[in-house]
């Protein structure tokens, strides 16, 4: 019998592995990373929030944390339609006319019913009247939206066409959110990034599809170049902040298009060098957002995000997080922040 050599104690040391069963729910580290950190309390500019949902808050309620975060306005996007929505426009605008705008949220709900094409334009027409600043579509289109033959409706369908022309003409921009993150494709496995987020949101999940998330962006970026005179919101970094290459060569073949970030810090931050590129080669495009119920920590870390050079920090994010990384700050200049947090959007608003 052969002695086996005996092992060198430097090769055991970096060889060694263990397969360990803490629970992923129970794995919650505390960095012990000691970097500077800074609070960011009120912006360095007055903000606009031009992505939120505000219909189930108390305008009072928000106007609270608006003035304790230095917030100058917030975008409603109200979920509601027809007459709900009036109403959502009515109680922002008696609690603070100047503070609060609202979008519009698109209606199929009579898709089906002869002439909605051109019914869609006439309640653009009407909401705008009563002081609706924009039109939101949302996911549904492209997705789950059928139409009478029971195909899904396409996104670049030509009978929207009258509708963004509509938009030009009343100066109001089109908001897309279309798609989603591009782990929500995936399947939802050991291998996905947003593993814990998908659990909480199985319905999130586009996996097994028989659409792919570039066939719905290409139906989308199709729609820009043949409406230039509409302006358009790419919600979301545009739904591709994992490829900010992309969404600066859309940015660049349409100069209608802008680009919000809300709900996208966590994107945004784990690629602070690209990101930070990206604003300054952006600045004029980029809007402010943070589709997140209104909070005073929610907001600082947005600022914090924008305003200083900390690094790895949490991201703004819903109960569920997006994933399990942590943040960068973009120490964006003063005119980069002047512009995201409050000029794009003044030239967006009536
Ligand atoms: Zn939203």
């Amino acid at each position: 019998m052969t002695a086996m050599p005996p092992q060198d104690p430097f090769v055991a040391m970096v060889s060694a592995k263990v397969e360990v069963s803490l629970r992923l729910s129970d794995f919650q580290p505390r960095s012990m990373l000691v970097t500077a950190a800074h609070e960011v309390q009120r912006p360095k500019f007055p903000a606009i929030d031009y992505h939120n949902h505000l219909d189930a808050q108390e305008p009072a309620n928000v106007l609270r944390i608006m003035d304790e975060c230095g917030l100058e306005r917030v975008v409603n996007i109200t979920m509601r339609t027809g007459e709900a929505a009036l109403q959502i426009i009515d109680k922002f605008h008696k609690a603070a006319p100047h503070r609060f705008s609202t979008y519009g949220w698109m209606d199929w709900s009579d898709l089906h019913s002869p002439d909605f094409f051109r019914r869609t334009v006439d309640r653009l027409e009407q909401i705008v009247e009563h002081g609706a600043c924009g039109l939101k579509l949302w996911k549904d289109l492209g997705t789950t939206i059928r139409d009478k033959d029971g195909s899904l409706l396409r996104i670049d369908d030509e009978r929207l066409a009258p509708l963004f022309d509509k938009a030009a003409e009343l100066n109001v921009p089109i908001m897309f959110h279309i798609a989603d993150p591009d782990a929500f494709f995936l399947p939802i496995d050991n291998q996905n990034e947003r593993y814990e987020e998908l659990a909480a949101h199985p319905e999130w999940s586009y996996y097994g599809a028989h659409f792919s998330k570039a066939e719905l962006l290409a139906q989308r970026d199709r729609v820009f170049p043949r409406h230039p005179k509409t302006t358009f919101v790419g919600a979301h970094v545009a739904e591709h902040p994992e490829d900010l290459s992309y969404v600066s060569r859309l940015l660049d073949a349409n100069p209608n298009l802008q680009v919000d970030i809300a709900a996208r810090c966590a994107e945004l931050g784990r690629q602070p060098y690209t990101a930070r590129e990206f604003f300054l080669k952006h600045s004029d495009r980029i809007l402010f957002g943070s589709d997140l119920i209104p909070e005073v920590s929610m907001y600082r870390l947005y600022f914090r995000f924008l305003e200083t050079r900390d690094e790895y920090f949490e991201y703004p994010s819903h109960a569920s997080r997006q994933g399990r990384w942590n943040i960068h700050g973009l120490f964006l200049p003063d005119e980069v922040l002047r512009s995201v947090y409050r000029e794009n959007a003044l030239r967006l608003l009536p």
